[in-house]
């Protein structure tokens, strides 16, 4: 029976040895996406989302670093146990990802249609059992590609190198890289973060469409709750390597009950005007020293004795919306 959830996580810890001593990233995280479901993962620089993707991705080497799980399985199958050979097929046929920064994605020495082909070269002869596809066929399927992501005159920016283009530009010719192996599950870091915000609007707008139409899942990864809210339909919140709460982004916003949530929304400016918030007192913790029980407790102005001791599971507090905190799970074993 096919598995409901294109990516599933349950307890994943990551650590890596450094020179100072364990750096402990990763603190048993659960995360799961249904099929055709856009999730996004929400936190502040240094929450250990990167880590998280490059996780899902194969690309942590080990060592240095050390990776304890029950499951992490995409599209049924455990990534972490599969061979080099098997990784780079998946990556080439099943997902794909876009990173933040264009001009770094792309290589500046070879044009658009160098490096589109090759993508395409290595995803239709995964796709159509190594039989390799003709000069004419890579062209068709480039030129298509580019259109769907509206770069006008696709042939004319095929002959282009990166730097001849603008930033929204080289920003859509990654999506154009990400989508030509029709992948089931894409994983987008920080999209349009390098843009200016109304560019950055039209990419995530484009890059909703493209996806819905295809029926994609996606694992976006953001600071930004706006951008989340925006684009995709549920959302965790992550912090200091451990997720703190997750629901439907709709119910996110109406109510946030975890208080590094209510942080973060705080911080974000009001299209309306008024006072900005001061934002969250203090900083991401450093992950050789990261504090015991729930991490953010060193923060919080609720903090309490058991929040130090022990680590708060995600507990169900109304359908869909889950949260780690004790002004929550206390409240809900009084009540039971
Ligand atoms: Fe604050 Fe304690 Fe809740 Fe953590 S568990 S967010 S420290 S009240």
């Amino acid at each position: 029976m096919e598995d409901r959830h294109i990516l599933d996580i349950q307890d994943l810890h990551v650590y890596f040895r450094v020179y100072e001593g364990v750096s402990y990233v990763l603190d048993g995280i659960y995360l799961h996406i249904a099929r055709g479901e856009r999730v996004g993962l929400v936190g502040e620089t240094g929450c250990g989302k990167t880590v998280t993707m490059k996780t899902v991705m194969g690309m942590l080497k080990s060592p240095p670093a050390i990776i304890r799980y029950d499951k992490v399985s995409l599209d049924g199958q455990d990534i972490l146990k599969m061979s080099p050979k098997e990784l780079l097929r998946v990556k080439g046929t099943k997902i794909s990802m876009i990173f933040q920064d264009p001009m770094n994605a792309l290589n500046p020495v070879f044009t658009v249609g160098e490096q589109l082909y090759d993508v395409i070269r290595f995803a239709q002869k995964r796709l159509d059992n190594e039989k390799n596809p003709s000069q004419k066929e890579i062209h068709d399927r480039g030129i298509a590609i580019l259109k769907e992501v509206r770069l006008p005159d696709p042939e004319r920016i095929m002959g282009n190198y990166p730097l001849e283009l603008s930033g929204g530009m080289r920003q859509r010719v990654l999506i154009a890289m990400a989508l030509v192996n029709e992948p089931s599950f894409l994983i987008a870091d920080e999209p349009g973060t390098a843009l200016d915000v109304t560019i950055q609007d039209q990419i995530l707008n484009l890059l909703k469409e493209l996806v819905e139409n295809r029926g994609i899942s996606v694992l976006l990864i953001s600071h930004n709750l706006g951008v989340v809210r925006e684009t995709t339909e549920r959302a965790y919140i992550m912090y200091a390597g451990q997720i703190v709460e997750t629901a439907p982004v709709d119910l996110l916003f109406e109510n946030p009950v975890h208080p590094y949530t209510q942080g973060l929304l705080a911080s974000v400016p009001s299209l309306t005007g008024g006072e900005i918030a001061e934002g969250i007192p203090g900083m991401v913790p450093d992950y050789t020293v990261a504090p015991s029980g729930c991490r953010f407790h060193p923060r919080c102005t609720h903090s309490m004795s058991i929040c130090s001791e022990k680590k708060p599971s995600l507990t169900m507090i109304e359908p869909d919306h889950y949260v780690a905190c004790y002004l929550y799970t206390e409240q809900k074993e009084q009540n039971e």
